[in-house]
């Protein structure tokens, strides 16, 4: 996740293409019906068809040094997808330094390095486990 933040006195608005910004699991694109007409050369016909279209969204970033009622800044918007930063109207605004792209501090980090470290620790244990058994085949001290 990314945090966009305007640094210029205007109001900044990207526009999100689904091809670019979302991906298949994270995707907020509302959906819509597109009637497309199909003209046939022979016979001249016209149909036509229904075609499910997904609508992009976009983010606004209000000029820098704006807060909001409470003061909270409202200059940037934060957990935007990765893919945004390759948007080709936010890398152009990157490039001309009218926005900071920064990446957000990882939320899920906590719980994941929990999740690690029993799977480090357990993984000792059944080589230990299986070296014992391995050593001394033969040993069986308890009997
Ligand atoms: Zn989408």
């Amino acid at each position: 996740m990314i945090t966009l933040k305007n640094l210029t006195k205007r109001t900044v608005i990207f526009n999100l293409p689904h091809a670019v910004a979302c991906s298949e699991d994270t995707c907020t694109c509302s959906r819509v019906k597109v009637g497309v007409v199909d003209h046939d050369k022979v016979s001249g016909d016209r149909t036509v068809r229904a075609v499910n279209q997904r609508l992009g969204h976009s983010v606004t970033l209000f000029p820098k040094g704006t807060t909001d009622a409470k003061g909270k800044p409202i200059d940037e918007v934060s957990g935007l997808l990765d893919n945004v930063a390759q948007v080709s109207e936010v890398r152009q605004a990157k490039a001309r330094f009218e926005i900071e792209i920064r990446r957000d501090a990882p939320v899920a980090a906590p719980a994941a390095t929990p999740a690690a470290a029993p799977v480090q620790a357990a993984a000792p244990r059944p080589a230990l486990v299986s070296t014992a058994a391995s050593a001394d085949p033969t040993a069986t001290p308890k009997e």
